[in-house]
């Protein structure tokens, strides 16, 4: 009886019966997984804006396809080759003998092992190094980006989007390919050397940028990232992804492990893909954060994507930044990593963040965020496993706090065996700071702060959620 006069009290204030019965069934199953991951499969999620095509395709995927290309595979090292020729060494065997011999199983298994988290052991590697070797292992989608992989393209988008349709998704952004295959100019290695000089004295920076964006534009960028971007178009056309009722778009990216010059070609290029291609809505910045050159280059990268902004203003960048932890880095690299990101570069959405409590001046970042409208996009298991960051080490609630717009995403759902669900068990379980209403705020979010450019499109798949939304809350409304 006390139940119904709070719930009419309710619907009186926010004229939501509906809602305030979600909530209730939400709250009393918060702490149960396997409750909380039914609830979770079925609520519309919107979309999930952070996942990089590689990593979020199951081992089980590639491991079907070297097996059905017949490659060679190294018994020793699990290297895996394409080519008509046996590779030098003895070691070097096809699948196919693997499958007469009955030793496909255990191969299978073992290539499960290296090319992704399954059954990993803790003892191999140190955590970041495990996760980011998988992507040297996954042979084409680590390689290059020509007419011949087309079908190995589409299928793996088409996988992608299977999966996050069977998991009431509406929209994926994936950080699909990079602009490659330019020719390298051998004149510019020269400036590697200036820029490093001068990552301190941003005008002669920003000059020598200026200078650099001149002579590399004089190379075949532009043939390259036209290429790259026709290609991009080719492959969501011919896989017969549209718009109708779930939708695709994609981002490129530069690796903040290159040198100096070829990270500004690949950030060039990228963007000039971006603006030839419809499908392609955003540029990100990729790669191992504590890497040495990483770590080095980082400032000149701020200053890169800073001048590419007013060439390329139409285009938006997601950047990976503040992917770092204590024991990770020295202390003082964890206090400008986001900062710089924000106010250098920019950035239109920070993914992961996780180092934002250590950055100088927490709380006027924070406030510029939510200010500018920069999103965060979280990505817990990624997070967990990689940086060892979990619970309330993990930032989410000072985002939470400040009002930073929040969005939740996989990363790499096929390495880390996870999925879109998971992320919001984990985010109920963990933070009861966060209610219901704060999930589908997030939802929301990653529709507001995706990359689509077509105002309608976006208003299109927000109605649908608030369809689904209620589809979904009437499930508990006589409860
Ligand atoms: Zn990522």
């Amino acid at each position: 009886m006390k139940f119904i006069y709070t719930a009419v009290i309710t619907f009186f204030l926010t004229g939501s019966l509906l809602a305030q019965n979600v909530e209730s069934y939400f709250k009393a199953i918060r702490k149960n997984e396997a409750l909380l991951t039914a609830f979770f499969q079925n609520m519309p999620k919107g979309g999930d804006l952070h996942h990089h095509y590689s990593g979020s395709l199951y081992a089980e995927t590639y491991i079907e396809d070297v097996i059905k290309n017949d490659l060679w595979i190294n018994r020793e090292t699990l290297e895996v080759r394409t080519g008509s020729a046996k590779p030098s060494k003895d070691d070097w065997t096809k699948f196919s003998v693997l499958k007469i011999e009955g030793n496909l199983p255990e191969y299978k298994q073992k290539l499960m092992e290296k090319w992704s988290v399954k059954d990993y052991n803790g003892l191999h590697l140190p955590q970041d190094k495990h996760f980011f070797e998988t992507f040297g292992h996954f042979g084409v989608a680590n390689g290059e980006f020509t007419e011949n992989d087309i079908d190995y393209y589409k299928n793996g988008l088409l996988e992608l989007k299977r999966r996050a349709i069977t998991e009431h998704l509406h929209y994926i952004e994936t950080a699909f390919t990079r602009v490659n295959n330019f020719k390298p100019i051998p004149s510019l290695s020269v400036y590697n050397e200036v820029l490093r000089k001068q990552k301190n004295n941003p005008t002669a920076l920003l000059a020598t940028i200026d200078s650099l964006y001149k002579r590399i534009e004089q190379g075949d960028i532009r043939a390259c990232a036209t290429k790259h971007a026709q290609l991009v178009d080719r492959i969501h056309q011919e896989a017969g992804i549209d718009d109708e009722k779930f939708t695709m778009r994609y981002q490129t990216f530069a690796t903040r492990i290159s040198e100096p010059v070829s990270f500004f070609t690949q950030l060039i290029g990228g963007l000039m893909s971006a603006d030839l291609s419809k499908n392609i809505v955003g540029v990100n910045i990729l790669a191992p954060e504590d890497n040495d050159v990483s770590m080095q280059d980082y400032q000149i990268h701020m200053y890169m994507f800073q001048y590419c902004k007013q060439k390329f203003p139409k285009v938006k960048t997601a950047m990976h930044a503040g992917e770092l932890t204590l024991g990770l880095v020295k202390p003082e690299d964890l206090s400008w990593h986001i900062t710089n990101a924000v106010t250098i570069a920019g950035a239109n959405r920070i993914g992961h963040g996780v180092d934002i409590a250590y950055e100088n001046d927490v709380y006027s970042l924070l406030k510029r965020m939510k200010k500018d409208s920069i999103a965060i996009e979280i990505n817990l298991t990624s997070n967990e496993f990689i940086l060892k960051v979990k619970d309330d080490r993990h930032p989410i609630s000072l985002y939470q706090e400040y009002k930073v717009p929040i969005v939740i995403a996989t990363d790499d759902a096929g390495v880390l065996r996870t999925n879109i669900t998971e992320q919001f068990v984990l985010l109920a379980k963990r933070y009861p700071e966060i209610s219901y209403q704060d999930i589908k705020q997030y939802v929301s979010n990653s529709i507001v702060y995706s990359f689509i450019e077509e105002p309608a499109l976006k208003a299109k798949i927000l109605k649908t959620l608030a369809d689904e939304f209620n589809v979904f809350e009437s499930r508990f409304g006589g409860k």
